[in-house]
């Protein structure tokens, strides 16, 4: 890891039974704001799932104090460095669900009860290589164009809500194939995994620890991951593969050339993200199109006036 970098990004969840949801979140809240870190924390019933930034000592004590509590005392933290902050602000938020697949209360899954084979990045690169299995990419669309596993099905999704319909329609006759199932950190496939499950499908495994950890594996270096992971923080990218040499997966949508820059469009109605290189962003004031880049409520124009 490289000492010179001032922040940490915090990745992590664990499903496990929460009993007062609100009142751990008031606390957890609390106890961020005096220690400092911002981020964005999911409590409910059934889990934690959380991303945070904050100095080295900042998150050091941040794990030490919340693996003191039973429940999250084998919680897996996956560590980023970074230069600069991931987030601006806190929050702690109740939801009913700490992943949200859509389906009605009763018939969630619980990974606890219900989940794919875990595989350690190794024997998923192994299933990588055998090159007999369906790879399901358990994120949406806009993910994957960033970056995906070589071979990998493109979701057409745009919420994790639109999974379990997606999978019927696509996916229904293949229940005896293997499936590899994957996403950002893994928290994701737990439930996607079950889902295929319970649907009758036979040989579903699933990436441990998701991309991010398959990128820090020394033994595999996230081998056949093209482009990059997106991530939902201020970073909105991180590399993946170091093992082989980089190419973008995607192309900016005014030129043409090789891109991975997502940018939002500066038409504040619009705010469509797509991939747009350094240049073209300069000569289309940010804007996905012509009539964003004249529209009243540009960004661009708004902040000149005030
Ligand atoms: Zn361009
Ligand atoms: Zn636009």
């Amino acid at each position: 890891m490289n000492a010179k970098s001032t922040y940490r990004v915090l990745l992590y969840y664990k499903y496990v039974k929460i009993n007062n949801p609100e009142m751990y979140a008031s606390k957890h809240l609390e106890f961020c704001k005096l220690l400092g870190v911002k981020g964005r924390i999911l409590i409910a019933a059934e889990g934690i799932n959380g991303t945070i930034c904050g100095s080295v000592n900042q998150t050091r004590a941040y794990i030490n104090a919340v693996q003191m509590d039973e429940r999250f005392s084998d919680m897996v933290f996956k560590i980023d460095e970074a230069d600069e902050p991931a987030f601006r602000k806190i929050f702690v938020r109740v939801r009913d669900e700490i992943v949200t697949l859509g389906l009605p209360k009763e018939e969630d899954i619980n990974p606890n009860e219900l989940s794919g084979e875990r595989l350690k990045p190794e024997e998923f690169m192994k299933h990588l290589e055998a090159d007999d299995a369906i790879i399901i990419d358990g994120r949406n669309n806009y993910e994957f164009d960033l970056g995906h596993f070589r071979g990998a099905i493109r979701p057409e999704v745009k919420s994790f809500k639109e999974f379990p319909g997606w999978l019927m329609q696509n996916l229904a006759d293949k229940k005896d194939q293997k499936i590899l199932a994957y996403c950002t950190g893994g928290i994701r496939c737990e439930k996607l995994t079950g889902f295929l499950k319970r649907q009758g499908f036979k040989n579903v495994f699933q990436l441990d620890g998701g991309i991010v950890t398959y990128a820090k594996d020394p033994a595999v270096r996230g081998k056949y991951f093209d482009g990059k992971c997106y991530v939902f923080d201020a970073r909105i990218s991180v590399p993946v593969n170091t093992a082989e040499e980089y190419k973008p997966v995607s192309t900016c949508k005014h030129c043409g050339k090789p891109c991975d820059r997502y940018i939002n469009c500066g038409n504040m109605e619009c705010n469509l993200q797509f991939f747009c290189c350094y240049e073209c962003e300069q000569k289309n004031f940010a804007s996905c199109s012509k009539p964003c880049m004249n529209a009243e409520h540009h960004k661009l124009k708004v902040q000149n006036i005030g």
